[in-house]
């Protein structure tokens, strides 16, 4: 496995790589990688030729008063992890080597941003677009894996491949979860024993939905009966719970498709989840 900390290295490993003819599938990170991670770079190596991996905490996209100094960094284990999947690259930057100097170009959209988690996240989502855009530009992928755990991001990613012409094919993956029903992520590593078991009322509130006569339903009477599924977990704030459409936009009644979005404080930690209304769940 092939490990890059520069743009210049990894420009080098994807000219090797087209010359080769090979096509890439891409998976970006910003590390402590867990099953949902690693279900994305499986995917990656069965579908492309090679896969790059990037591992980077991205300090565009967290705001002032949040995680980012404490965010979890463990690239060695996420390395032989890697290793042992059969990645082919890894581009694991110095926060310099992207955002070094004066940087003065921003990828920022009008729409989706303006709803969910980028309402209460303001910024969140430029962040994500200009790295993301950097990191397309930078490993030229055939493919990008992202997971259906951050809905929001997925498809603000897939408008801007769409708005902005990138010609790499944005490929949506399930969540993952934990046993429990718990969708994997780094920020779990923050949670209490205590804090770890009362955060299922999340995928609790999801099975509830999933279950509820719901199509046709006030999208407000299910939220009431999401919240206090939700409330019934002594240490969780919630931070919003809201049925949208694909455009994120508040519904009055579910149709199939629509969207369950959650995020909600257990202690001081964040989480999200989602459901989208019609689908299996697995767990
Ligand atoms: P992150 O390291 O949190 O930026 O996540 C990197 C990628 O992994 C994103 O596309 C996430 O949506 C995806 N991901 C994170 N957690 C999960 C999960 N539990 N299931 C599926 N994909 C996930």
């Amino acid at each position: 496995m092939t490990i890059c900390t520069t743009i210049g290295e990894t420009r080098q490993w994807v000219a090797e790589q087209k010359k080769k003819g090979h096509r890439i599938g891409f998976v970006p990170t910003m590390g402590a990688l867990h099953e949902g991670h690693l279900s994305l770079v499986r995917r990656s190596l069965s579908e492309n030729d090679v896969t790059a991996v990037s591992i980077f905490v991205n300090p565009l996209q967290f705001g002032p008063n949040e995680d980012f100094a404490v965010y979890p960094r463990m690239p060695e284990r996420d390395f032989s992890l890697l290793e042992s999947l059969g990645t082919d690259m890894v581009f694991h930057p110095p926060a310099e080597e992207l955002i070094g100097g004066n940087i003065q170009t921003f990828v920022d959209m009008h729409g989706l941003p303006d709803h969910l988690c980028g309402l209460r996240r303001p910024g969140h989502f430029r962040g994500v677009c200009t790295i993301v855009t950097k990191l397309f530009n930078i490993v030229q992928p055939d493919r990008a894996y992202f997971g259906r755990k951050d809905l929001q991001q997925l498809l603000i990613i897939e408008k801007m491949v769409q708005d902005l012409n990138f010609n790499i094919q944005i490929v949506p993956c399930p969540i993952v979860r934990e046993p429990g029903g718990l969708a994997m992520s780094s920020r779990n590593l923050y949670l209490s024993t205590q804090e770890r078991k009362e955060a299922v009322v999340l995928s609790r509130a999801i099975k509830k939905a999933a279950s509820l006569p719901w199509e046709n339903a006030q999208a407000s009477r299910i939220i009431e009966e999401l919240r206090q599924v939700i409330e019934s977990a002594p240490s969780a704030r919630i931070d919003y719970i809201q049925i949208v459409d694909r455009q994120l936009n508040d519904v009055q009644t579910v149709s199939p498709g629509d969207i369950l979005a959650l995020a909600v404080f257990i202690g001081k930690t964040r989480l999200i989840d989602n459901y989208i209304f019609g689908e299996e769940l697995n767990f």
